[in-house]
């Protein structure tokens, strides 16, 4: 019986956190719908959906900064 030793690649293992916080980098940043955007989309619906995606903002769960 041959051992075989498995490599595990550890430049795999690196988890780059996607919608980290770049202020604190411990909260997650999350999009919010900003109530313009919201009222926009129901009174210009459909076309409004488009104000409502473009009006979002990403705030941090963690310490509320606003991208
Ligand atoms: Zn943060």
């Amino acid at each position: 019986m041959s051992e075989t030793s498995v490599h595990v690649p550890i430049g795999e293992a690196r988890v780059i956190h996607v919608g980290g916080c770049p202020a604190c980098r411990v909260g997650v940043m999350k999009y919010y719908f900003t109530c313009t955007g919201i009222l926009l989309a129901i009174i210009f619906f459909p076309l409004g959906l488009l104000c409502l995606f473009g009006l979002q903002e990403q705030r941090c769960s963690h310490c509320g900064v606003v991208l």
